[in-house]
């Protein structure tokens, strides 16, 4: 099906050829003409099936085919989870809104709040905002949502594990309740159906692809290795040229910089996303790693959410994560849309019990791999504090936001989601 038959305004057809997209992806296709006719929906889509252009096209249609009730007023909100999603779906909306006359703006904490009070008191027509420092400018009286006509909660499954739910109830009691509510998760579980019948009304579901599948274009790998020859193995491996963009995953921000030190001191550019980063250090490692000059972004799970950088080559756990959802969040990163990427998990001796219940939840093994010409009889140099020991003594939390290991079997993969 081409995008023509979908009903989208000529001048959004226009930006999407621009944007060199030939034909839309089965979400996009699902739940386009549903959003148009105004019907609220919930996506239960993976982070990669372009569920952003999903939602953002046939509401740019709408604002821009449906006179405003009033001029100059604030007529769609997005929530999403982080500021850097927030500020993926705005370069997305802003390059196919780039032919039609309509007012964007990002709201975000970690910079200055002054520009966004401004924006939002000129009445962007498009909100896009983290639930928090909406929240805090909302107190100010600096939003007027009156007016308001689509809400989305974009990543909505993740803005409940971050503790969000509350935030998001003020935000909403504050809107209108004659609205169109859009909802998209990687997963429906219990906690996002009861935010469904909080939020929406008699919403369609539009679901792709099986949760058990995870990006089926991604090669999926596992290397052993002892522990402490993590490091060793990801440097080794990065002997080889097609490892040309790679996304590193680990566990606590600490490993994070321990990682990128070695890196680093072997002359590979490494640039490193965690919570201890400020906002424009965070930015400014995307935007390198987006435009090459770093070759390996080392990033914890929760500054990662929702990162959106086409061409990365592998995805590295080198951590491997003890819940499902994370493992298909990382592998996501790669393999977007409808580039080929590799994922590698490295498994250390504590890590066979959640690879065992990883391969149960997929419903097949993962293929293991030996590298080449790696020594994997190095010792262990004595002395070497563990990362979450490391952390403790310097009275830091691990896991870019405290996440830990779980020793709790009901805590792991599966666990959380059913
Ligand atoms: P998302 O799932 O929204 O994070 O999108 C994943 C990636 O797919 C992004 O890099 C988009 O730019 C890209 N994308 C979205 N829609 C299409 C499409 N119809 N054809 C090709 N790429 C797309």
């Amino acid at each position: 099906m081409p995008f023509q038959a979908l009903g989208l305004h000529p001048l959004i057809l226009q930006a999407i050829q621009e944007t060199g997209y030939t034909e839309p992806t089965p979400i996009q296709g699902a739940a386009i003409p549903e959003i148009l006719k105004g019907n609220d929906l919930i996506g239960i889509a993976q982070t990669g099936t372009g569920k952003t252009a999903a939602f953002t096209l046939p509401l740019l249609h709408r604002l821009h085919s449906v006179a405003p009730a009033r001029q100059n007023a604030t007529r769609t909100l997005i929530l999403a989870p982080t500021r850097e999603l927030v500020v993926q779906i705005e370069e997305n909306v802003q390059a196919y809104a780039k032919h039609l006359p309509i007012s964007i703006t990002k709201v975000f904490g970690g910079v200055s709040e002054r520009p966004q009070i401004q924006a939002l008191r000129s009445g962007a027509q498009m909100v896009i905002a983290t639930p928090g420092r909406l929240l805090d400018l909302m107190s100010q009286r600096c939003a007027d949502f009156s007016a308001l006509e689509h809400l989305v909660l974009d990543e909505a499954d993740r803005m409940l594990d971050m503790g969000f739910l509350p935030a998001i109830r003020r935000v909403v009691n504050a809107l209108p309740k004659k609205r169109q509510t859009l909802m998209f998760s990687a997963t429906l579980s219990k906690e996002i159906e009861s935010l469904t019948h909080e939020f929406q009304r008699s919403p369609k579901v539009v679901q792709i692809g099986r949760r058990s599948n995870p990006a089926e274009t991604v090669t999926q790998l596992v290397y052993e290795v002892p522990r402490h020859l993590k490091a060793s193995l990801l440097c080794h491996l990065l002997t080889d040229p097609t490892m040309n963009m790679v996304l590193v995953f680990t566990r606590t921000k600490h490993g994070a910089d321990r990682v990128a030190r070695k890196l680093e001191s072997l002359s590979i550019k490494t640039a490193t996303l965690h919570s201890n980063r400020s906002q424009n250090q965070r930015l400014r490692a995307l935007d390198d790693f987006r435009s090459g000059a770093v070759r390996v972004l080392i990033a914890t799970d929760i500054a990662a959410r929702g990162i959106d950088v086409d061409g990365i080559s592998h995805v590295v756990n080198l951590d491997f994560p003890p819940q499902v959802e994370d493992y298909v969040h990382r592998i996501g990163r790669t393999g977007r849309a409808k580039a080929i990427g590799d994922a590698i998990s490295f498994i250390c001796q504590d890590d066979h019990s959640n690879l065992r219940a990883l391969e149960r939840f997929i419903g097949r093994g993962l293929v293991r791999k030996l590298a080449k010409d790696f020594n994997y009889a190095e010792p262990e140099p004595l002395n070497q504090p563990r990362d979450e020991e490391r952390g403790r003594r310097n009275g830091g939390g691990g896991g870019g936001g405290g996440r830990r290991f779980s020793t709790n079997s009901s805590s792991r993969f599966g666990g959380r989601s059913r």
